[in-house]
């Protein structure tokens, strides 16, 4: 069975509508999937349509961003109950909070010269309740800022950059809560891109386990061969289940395309066996 458990759709900043992308996937072998959009399930359903004309097994998912000890991190939720109240409500007020730090951006990056950049983000966000840093740069991107969106995350849209705002996301109690009071299983999202050190890596994925959360994202487009082995150590030394997801958003982005998730080093408890 070939199992991607993370991945993006238009309703957050991925390029394919959620049937396009269950295309592709299944043209790419693909027998699992799970869409994890960002602070967003409304992908969900059309997902599930095109899932069963396929025959894909489709895992509702999603990727909450928290903010912890003034770190931005990612949780994913797996087998969610996309109708759980809290999950529901807890996801639109990040979207209202991201409307709020569009305008910030935008204000920023004008005072960088840069002008108009939240009508030509918004170009780019197919869903109008979910503008992303992604969305910002593609259009600067297009606007001549620089080469590609990998550009312009390092020159502008990163702590320090002039179109960087530090923001307040969910906390991970909240996040943790809203996916596992609905029956689902909360898996910290490639934790190797997290710049935390020793001490505080291993304080996360304690208050992770003690919170409830489930899994470590272990394989993922994110991670090296050689983190793969190392972040399945610590899943296995604090309890926790390992998963595998590519964190695909489109053809031609990011290092892996949907399905392209190589298998778990031995000794990983993998997270499918609670599906
Ligand atoms: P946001 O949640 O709006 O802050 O946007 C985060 C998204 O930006 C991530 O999910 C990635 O899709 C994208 N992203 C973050 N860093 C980079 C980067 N260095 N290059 C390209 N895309 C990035
Ligand atoms: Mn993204
Ligand atoms: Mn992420
Ligand atoms: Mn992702």
């Amino acid at each position: 069975m070939r199992f991607d458990l993370h991945s993006h759709s238009t309703c957050s900043d991925g390029l394919l509508s959620p049937a396009e992308l269950v295309e592709r996937a299944v043209q790419r072998g693909v027998d699992v999937l799970a869409l994890t959009d960002h602070d967003e399930v409304k992908g969900l359903s059309a997902a599930r349509v095109a899932a069963a004309n396929w025959g894909l097994r489709l895992v509702n998912g999603v990727e909450i961003s928290v903010l912890w000890e003034e770190v931005t991190l990612h949780i994913v939720g797996l087998d969610i109950d996309d109708t759980h109240e809290p999950l529901v409500e807890g996801l639109a007020g990040i979207r209202t909070g991201r409307e709020q730090r569009a305008l910030r951006m935008a204000d920023s990056l004008a005072a960088a010269g840069i002008p108009d950049t939240l009508a030509g983000a918004r170009r780019y966000a197919k869903n109008p309740e979910l503008v992303s840093r992604s969305h910002f740069a593609r259009y600067l991107v297009e606007a001549g800022h620089a080469r590609d969106t990998n550009a312009v995350f390092r020159h502008f849209l990163t702590p320090g950059k002039p179109g960087y705002v530090p923001h307040q996301w969910a906390t991970l109690a909240d996040a943790v809560n809203w996916i596992s009071g609905g029956g689902g299983i909360a898996v910290l999202a490639h934790p190797g891109r997290y710049d935390l050190g020793e001490a505080r890596c291993e304080r996360l994925l304690g208050e992770f386990g003690e919170l409830g959360g489930a899994a470590v994202e272990v394989v993922t487009g994110s991670h090296s061969p050689s983190e793969f082995v190392t972040w399945a150590r610590h899943a296995r030394q604090f309890g926790l289940l390992a998963s595998a997801g590519s964190d695909f958003h489109g053809p031609g982005e990011g290092y892996r395309d949907i399905g392209d998730v190589p298998a778990l080093p031995s000794g990983c408890d993998p997270v499918w066996a609670r599906f």
